[in-house]
């Protein structure tokens, strides 16, 4: 195992009605900005939830945050903050506006010229305004940890700092029932993407860290389909599973004292900016063409993932390997995600400008010991076509 320091200092209110605790969570005497995204939360009942809690708060609202959050409409939320003197941001949605309120909250305290740096120079913050937030979408992890990933001019880049994790999250299953099929593909897909990341790379026998990322790989396998069957889809215990095992796959839990592989979501955000596909989607497609490239590097783990996750009993180790990457793209397909870039119709043709952008974006040592160089970046765009 490696050396680690862990902390995750998110209160997390879990279960229906949960969003109550909000009352108590922020102080009455904070100037609250209530961020959104495109209003499903006006559909399905949340805003009207919300007002009733924070009847004693002020509260001035900014919605319209898109997913995969671009620079540009988060920067319109400063000119509110300093008028309403705003110290605490609400943000309710998915990734995307819980990412977009982190980069709004240390763009607000941010004493450099343009915010913009904090991503693209790497600049340090060292304060942001405080965030709460109230989760639609189980995905990200965003709601307690310190990353935010935002978008300007075709670059997808990513900041993380502890003044932005968000002091407190409501995570009510019942609030998921309004997906569509594709946002619950996608963040089951999501969820399992970030497990992988942390757990598939050469062994450092890490024994407690493979135990949580395989029962939380096991539980999305197991419940991910559920919610997509209509016997099943509204029962809250599945939406409950899948949103806590979405939390603790990116809370800093299963990736302290581990090596991490992130290469998987670079390229992905380079398939973002460049095309607007989904997020999860990108992942889906590149998951298996990493896992084929790299098998070699991750060969102890691929076959134990092959033998507890999948339960395939084989002693012929290539056939192992190759069964899981089967299994997974299968997992992946019965969640109704692509797993080509053909699925996406995208062709050879595209690849020399993804990697063009890769470099640009400083993408060329990826992977857990930073040994993807662009040329394997290359290999792995060819493998997924
Ligand atoms: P999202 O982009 O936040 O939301 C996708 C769509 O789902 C939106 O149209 C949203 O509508 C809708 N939606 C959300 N909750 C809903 C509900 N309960 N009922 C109906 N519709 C609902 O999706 P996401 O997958 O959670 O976030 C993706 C973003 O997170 C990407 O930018 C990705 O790069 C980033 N990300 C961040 C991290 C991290 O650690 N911080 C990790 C992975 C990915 P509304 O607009 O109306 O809300
Ligand atoms: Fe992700």
């Amino acid at each position: 195992m490696l050396n680690f320091s862990f902390a995750n200092s998110t209160r997390i209110h879990f279960g229906e009605g949960q969003i109550k605790a909000i009352a108590k969570e922020i102080p009455t005497d904070a100037k609250v900005l209530l961020l959104y995204g495109g209003g499903s939360i006006k559909s399905n009942g949340i805003y009207d939830q919300l007002t009733a809690v924070l009847v004693n708060h002020s509260v001035v609202e900014f919605s319209g945050i898109e997913p995969n959050p671009s620079y540009e409409t988060l920067m319109k939320a400063q000119p509110l903050i300093t008028e309403h003197q705003v110290d605490y941001i609400l943000a309710v949605g998915g990734g995307s506006v819980i990412d977009g309120a982190k980069f709004i909250a240390a763009a607000a305290c941010y004493e450099g010229d343009d915010p913009w740096d904090i991503i693209a120079k790497g600049q340090r913050i060292k304060a942001a305004l405080s965030i709460g937030a109230v989760l639609t979408l189980p995905a990200t992890g965003s709601e307690s940890n310190t990353g935010s990933v935002v978008t300007r001019d075709g670059h997808k880049g990513a900041f993380a700092s502890q003044h932005v994790r968000p002091k407190f999250a409501v995570l009510d299953p019942t609030v998921t029932l309004s997906l569509s099929d594709r946002q619950i593909g996608n963040g089951v897909v999501d969820a399992f993407v970030h497990t992988v990341e942390q757990y598939l790379t050469y062994s450092v026998n890490a024994k407690v860290q493979d135990r949580f990322a395989e029962g939380l790989l096991e539980t999305l396998i197991e419940e991910g389909p559920k919610a997509l069957t209509p016997a099943t889809k509204n029962d809250i215990a599945v939406r409950a599973n899948i949103m806590w095992a979405a939390s603790l796959a990116l809370n800093g839990l299963i990736g302290a004292g581990v090596p991490q592989d992130w290469t998987t979501h670079m390229i992905g955000h380079e398939l973002t900016a460049a095309h607007g596909i989904d997020h999860a989607r990108t992942l889906s497609i590149m998951l298996p063409a990493v896992l084929k490239i790299r098998r070699e590097v991750k060969r102890d783990k691929l076959l134990q993932y092959a033998a507890r996750v999948w339960a395939i009993d084989t002693t012929d180790e290539e056939a192992a390997i190759d069964k899981a990457i089967a299994a997974t793209e299968g997992f992946f397909i019965a969640m109704g995600m692509p797993i080509r870039l053909a699925d996406i119709k995208l062709g050879q043709e595209h690849i020399d400008t993804l990697l063009n952008n890769l470099v640009q974006h400083g993408m060329v040592k990826l992977g857990e010991q930073g040994a993807v160089t662009p040329e394997i970046s290359r290999q792995i765009l060819e493998t997924a076509l």
